[in-house]
């Protein structure tokens, strides 16, 4: 089955949709992007994503393409037409087509609107969280507006492949303090021998999460400590457990850190419990 693409108000199959080199996506990473997970059929927290689309495109002051509700019907006729039931859905906005030029273009340029969706089969997520997965640190080379969902992400990209390189599944930024900032696509979060869950607070160094959102609401419902703030990679070093968030990744544990192993070498208790409490609750709002 050919894939199916949304492109600027049509329908198209994947293989053939197109969008012009003055767009000044291709020219000048000049927009933002979301990703939503797909569960039996469901947009997981999609509220709370299209509420971040918005934000992202506030700062830059790139105009919605389409409202809210539209987006969500959009993203539905994608999704039913390339048949998918568990997997993510993708929202790109780029500032729109016009000659090449650093200041924005006249309003009367609209923004450019893609949506595409993958599927992605969960059990292999479950499989990669029994064994847990290795990160690697790399030095957050990013711009400072990091909250901004921009496509600008080629010291992600850079980061994620020396990831790779070294047979990890993830990168942790460690910024100019030696502190660890996130993952390339990831919140990153640890916790400490007396059973605190630790991640960054949300400030312009990070992305805030909307997994992470959703799990401290679930961290906050079932009574357990939380703190925001800042921790070293040492101290990260000398965690209980470790995993990191994402829309496509949930909660994902963390069994070791530039080759250290973390806590017995194996997934944690606790990140296991919050995946799966996770699950449950997506599976709920389903
Ligand atoms: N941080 C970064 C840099 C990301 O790219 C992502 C997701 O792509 C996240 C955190 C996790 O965000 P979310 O939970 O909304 O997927």
């Amino acid at each position: 089955m050919s894939r199916i693409a949304y492109v600027n108000g049509a329908y198209v199959a994947t293989r053939d949709a197109v969008v012009s080199i003055e767009d000044r996506g291709y020219q000048f990473a000049d927009g933002v992007y979301e990703v939503c997970e797909v569960f039996r059929g469901a947009l997981i927290d999609e509220d709370r994503h299209l509420a971040r689309l918005a934000r992202s495109l506030a700062e830059l002051r790139i105009a919605e393409p389409v409202s809210a509700v539209a987006l969500k019907i959009i993203s539905r006729e994608v999704l039913h037409k390339n048949k998918i039931l568990n997997g993510y859905v993708y929202i790109q906005v780029t500032r729109g087509v016009a000659p090449r030029d650093h200041v924005f273009p006249p309003a009367s340029v609209r923004p450019s609107l893609i949506v595409t969706a993958r599927s992605v089969d969960p059990r292999k997520g479950d499989a990669a969280a029994q064994k847990g997965v290795a990160v690697a640190t790399t030095p957050d080379l990013r711009w400072k507006r990091v909250d901004i969902k921009s496509i600008a992400l080629l010291p992600n990209v850079l980061a994620r492949q020396t990831a790779k390189e070294t047979g990890a599944y993830e990168a942790w930024l460690i910024d100019a303090e030696g502190m660890v900032s996130e993952g390339a696509a990831s919140n990153a979060w640890i916790i400490n021998q007396s059973g605190t869950i630790i991640t960054r607070q949300v400030d312009h160094s990070i992305l805030r999460g909307i997994t992470r959102t959703t799990l401290i609401d679930i961290i906050s419902a079932h009574g357990l400590r939380l703190e925001e703030r800042k921790f070293s990679l040492e101290e990260a070093l000398g965690a209980r457990e470790a995993f990191i968030t994402g829309a496509t990744t949930l909660v994902m544990p963390v069994v070791a850190i530039d080759g250290h192993t973390i806590g017995e070498g194996a997934p944690g208790p606790m990140a296991l419990k919050l995946r799966s409490i996770f699950h449950d609750e997506a599976a709920r709002s389903t």
